[in-house]
């Protein structure tokens, strides 16, 4: 089937930079074979047997990218906020309690649901029971890459590190040939995982050319143990054991020298920036400026909901303008075309995918998203990224396209019924032991 949006901003994000308006991407099925201005479209319009959608003078840009987060993990959100050791106090405790296979799965769902609806179309995945996750992202019609993690102690799924990276290699196979859905071994980090452990989810993860993920010089005591123990930085270390390499995607990278970032380039890894997180964690602000200049793919992640509360990727935008010209005592410094670069085709980039999405051109996978601008907000509109990057957010998104389905319509999603997948989830969260929890902590009543 073909459909054309017409008459809106489009943001292609392509090599030009080129903006249309006011314009129109045209695609059938689930491939974009036109985009350009109004005018051209008028030309062949005698010509069109097509489905036209009115964006109503929205903005159109590539779906967003969200590179580093953790879809079960939803149940958590708000817990341990403003508390000085909520990893040990919150997080482990519950999951080693209350994770299970069903409520990965739910949670992963209302998460999809949940981004799906704030403009993000392609999400990496970190964490357990990860057939689960890509279960449900696929359902919910998203392009995703689910990364079973991997820890040395085992987790809430397997007690044994090898019982992981067996189920985790078999999750690849199962997704090798899906269209939207890739899986990988995401190894929960430097040093929450024995040399060993990393070596072979590289191996497994590069000999299926999927990306190799995990976090990296996040924690204070990530620095100071690898630093105590091999006398390296977390970058250094990876690149010792021979981890870091095109399809290494470092999540965080907030404590880095001159010599990490160097590496980072020479070895053409890539970066996932977690603002939001890392700032509410009060863990630092990562040297972007110094990925920019070196033309590192570096793009934006939200961290798990229990870290940043939010999965959409417009608040990283602000935030990442926010901090950075603040850090460069620069107001003209990270313009928000270099922003929206970052939501779209940097992270496409950064998990190999640019040439599948992240931009609007012909040839490319019709992953789109309406941002109306009819809202208070959203008047007037001067410069389109600007407009995306300081006055948006996720209450603005019209409509989004994933490989050409349509998922989200009128603020809605189109497939599926959020109410419904929220009072699944708060079933599921009532009938578990999780449910002591979280007494007195949240509103479970629908
Ligand atoms: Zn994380």
């Amino acid at each position: 089937m073909r459909t054309v949006i017409v008459n809106a901003t489009v943001v292609t994000m392509n090599k030009n930079g080129d903006v249309y308006h006011p314009g129109f991407v045209m695609f059938e099925d689930d491939v974009i074979t036109m985009a350009g201005e109004m005018k051209d479209l008028e030309e062949k319009a005698g010509h069109l047997d097509a489905k036209l959608i009115d964006g109503k003078n929205g903005i159109l840009i590539p779906g967003m990218v969200n590179l580093h987060t953790h879809m079960g993990m939803v149940p958590f959100r708000g817990l341990g906020d403003d508390c000085k050791d909520r990893l040990r106090v919150f997080l482990i405790p519950m999951e080693q309690k209350a994770m299970d296979q069903e409520l990965v799965y739910l949670s992963t769902r209302y998460a999809a649901g949940e981004m799906l609806l704030a403009g993000v179309t392609t999400v990496m995945d970190m964490y357990y029971y990860e057939e689960e996750a890509a279960k449900a992202m696929d359902e919910m019609g998203m392009r995703a890459i689910a990364g079973q993690t991997v820890m040395d102690e085992g987790a809430c799924d397997f007690k044994d590190p090898k019982e992981a990276l067996s189920y985790g290699e078999n999750l690849i196979k199962k997704y090798l040939n899906h269209p939207r859905i890739t899986a990988c071994i995401a190894p929960h980090g430097t040093t929450t995982c024995s040399p060993e452990v990393l070596k072979e989810a590289y191996r497994i993860d590069s000999s299926y050319e999927v990306p190799f993920t995990l976090h990296t010089a996040e924690m204070d005591y990530e620095m100071e143990y690898l630093e105590k123990e091999k006398q390296m930085t977390p970058v250094g270390y990876l690149d010792s054991i021979g981890v870091l390499g095109k399809d290494t995607l470092a999540a965080h990278c907030i404590h880095m020298t001159e010599e990490d970032l160097d590496l980072l380039k020479e070895r053409r890894a890539s970066v996932a920036h977690c603002i939001g997180s890392n700032t509410k964690a009060a863990k630092g602000v990562a040297p972007v400026s110094g990925m920019n200049k070196r033309e590192i793919a570096v793009g934006l992640g939200t961290d798990g909901p229990a870290s940043g509360n939010t999965l959409d990727i417009l608040t990283q935008m602000k935030l990442c303008a926010d901090f950075h010209k603040n850090e460069t005592k620069d107001r003209s410094a990270f313009p928000a075309s270099d922003i929206v670069k970052m939501a779209t085709i940097q992270g496409a980039a950064a998990l190999g995918l640019d040439g599948i999405t992240g931009s609007l051109e012909p040839g490319k996978q019709a992953d789109l998203v309406l941002i109306e601008t009819d809202s208070v907000n959203m008047f007037p509109v001067y410069d389109p990224y600007s407009a995306l990057v300081y006055s948006a957010n996720p209450s603005n998104v019209e409509a989004v396209y994933v490989a050409g389905e349509c998922l989200v319509e009128g603020k809605r999603l189109k497939k599926n019924d959020m109410e419904e997948i929220r009072r699944s989830l708060i079933n599921k969260m009532k009938h578990t032991d999780f449910g002591k929890y979280i007494e007195n902590k949240q509103e479970l009543d629908v």
